[in-house]
């Protein structure tokens, strides 16, 4: 595969330094290409190439700038399996799901921000004999940067609503999940986006995401990624008085009520707990259920976890492949180690070493799916993000002690709730400290609706009228009428 380079104001360019990394495919832990590796001067130019884009691209009327992102829809629309394949191959997720969720997805992210937008109207009041009308203006240069578990998924989300409002964008993908980013730079080169409107710096987070927050001609800030990193990230911007939107990390509930028809939502729990390996932010890592039918669940559960397909992500068949890096996997199995020592019992799954995955490449960042069971609620292995195929269940006696269960983490992200009665799951839902709650479903997404968690997941929501308003500045002009 050519070498991914960066965009800079419609040129694609190695880094000034001219160093590379290289990017890996976790699934045979061989490398795919080389990518630039860039620093604060790459990001100074491409900052400067979208200031010096920001003024006509933010003079386009919104009318234009639906057609544009309508066009980017189409045309990635037409390379959906090319995004697919990419995403696979440099994440190691099953192309199933790479076709189904990051390209399709992708696409929907362009199209439902062109729909959404349509005739949309900035608002008026009226009182104390004067009008007030609210006008929008973009926030100027903004400045993305996304993680490695949706690369396309997530960068795109972002970009669309950028380019609605009229900003123009430095965006910075994960090291690890480079290729869908640059795709997406090629997509936008070639439907002949202007030059500066978007930019697109490869590198490290520190020598480049760094740089992004601390560069003072980027106005906002949209970061999706760790809670770590989200602290550096805030820290850096706040006293900048950068907008800032931070969608971090989560240590989700998935809460089984004693009245759920356990054969009929099994499927739907396995999904939230094991989709991408466990490495979407939303996935339910922590599964709470109730006393009266915790055996019959924990019986369930297993034999279904143990029926998923875990193998070569190109393969059709394949529903779980490896997770992101090697480094990862050292990461998760940390955790599962960590489980044990804290008086963990692993249900199924495990360390590598005792619980192989067979017929994969033994230099493959593969894991089992892993279920452990007899932690308290409060241990670490509990209460911390691990972000792999890695989930605990806990017993409890009454909805309260669940409630309590469920709020004990310092995350507050998403969860879900499962029950015959919805009135009863809802009741439950809007006790739990989150952003986001389902019931009976899970990754059910209507754009439209908030975006976002409490706590230490997050501040600021994205979606919807909520994108629309963080990636622009109000100005409210009160005309005294005659
Ligand atoms: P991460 O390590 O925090 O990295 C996220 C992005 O930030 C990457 O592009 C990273 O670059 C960059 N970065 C690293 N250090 C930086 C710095 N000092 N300044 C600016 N940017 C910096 O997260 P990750 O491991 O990629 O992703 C997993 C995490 O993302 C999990 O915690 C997960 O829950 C969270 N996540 C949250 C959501 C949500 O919507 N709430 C969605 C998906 C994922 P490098 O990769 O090059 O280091």
């Amino acid at each position: 595969m050519e070498p991914v380079l960066n965009y800079i104001n419609g040129n694609f360019v190695r880094a000034a330094s001219g160093f590379t990394l290289d990017t890996v495919n976790p699934a045979t832990n061989t490398v795919i290409t080389q990518v630039a590796r860039s620093d604060a001067t790459d990001v100074a130019t491409a900052t400067q190439a979208a200031r010096q884009a920001a003024t006509a691209w933010g003079a386009t009327t919104m009318e234009e700038r639906i057609v544009w992102l309508e066009r980017i829809a189409d045309a990635l629309e037409s390379e959906a399996e090319t995004i697919a394949q990419l995403e696979s191959l440099d994440t190691g997720k099953p192309i199933s799901l790479a076709r189904r969720v990051d390209a399709a997805r992708s696409v929907d992210n362009f199209r439902f921000f062109a729909s959404h937008a349509k005739g949309h109207q900035d608002p008026m009041f009226s009182d104390h004999g004067a009008v007030n009308h609210v006008h929008r203006s973009p926030v100027g240069v903004v400045g993305l940067i996304t993680p490695w578990n949706l690369p396309l998924y997530l960068l795109s989300w972002k970009v669309a609503p950028a380019l609605l409002m009229g900003n123009t964008i430095v965006a910075k993908p994960s090291e690890l999940t480079p290729l869908t980013a640059n795709f997406l730079a090629k997509t936008l080169h070639k439907v002949g986006l202007p030059p500066g409107v978007f930019n697109l710096v490869h590198g490290y987070g520190p020598e480049v995401g760094q740089a992004i927050v601390e560069h003072p001609d980027v106005r906002g800030i949209s970061f999706t990624g760790g809670t770590a990193t989200g602290k550096l990230v805030a820290a850096t911007a706040a006293p900048m008085f950068k907008k800032l939107s931070l969608e971090l990390g989560g240590k989700n509930a998935t809460v089984v009520l004693d009245d759920a028809p356990l054969d009929e939502i099994m499927e739907g729990l396995v999904r939230a707990s094991f989709t991408n390996s466990g490495q979407v932010c939303l996935c339910g890592s922590r599964i709470l259920v109730d006393a009266s039918i915790y055996d019959s669940f924990v019986a369930k559960f297993v034999a279904a976890v143990e029926d998923l397909r875990i193998g070569d992500p190109l393969d059709e068949a394949t529903q779980m492949g490896s997770v992101i890096s090697q480094d990862h996997k050292t990461k998760v199995e940390s955790y599962i180690q960590l489980g044990i020592a804290e008086g963990g019992t692993v249900l199924t799954g495990g360390l590598s070493e005792e619980a192989p995955v067979t017929g994969v490449p033994a230099e493959g960042a593969y894991l089992r799916p892993t279920v452990l069971a007899e932690l308290s609620a409060s241990s670490r292995t509990a209460t911390e993000e691990i972000f792999g195929p890695v989930v605990t269940l806990h017993a409890f006696s009454n909805e309260d002690e669940a409630v309590e269960m469920a709020n004990l983490t310092a995350y507050g992200l998403a969860g879900s709730v499962w029950t015959a009665d919805t009135e009863r799951g809802h009741a439950f839902a809007k006790r739990m400290e989150t952003g986001i709650v389902w019931v009976n479903t899970w990754l059910n997404r209507d754009l439209r609706t908030p975006f976002g968690g409490v706590k230490q997941s997050g501040v600021g929501r994205e979606g919807g009228d909520w994108s629309m308003a963080f990636f622009s500045e109000m100005t409210n002009v009160c005309i005294q009428l005659p």
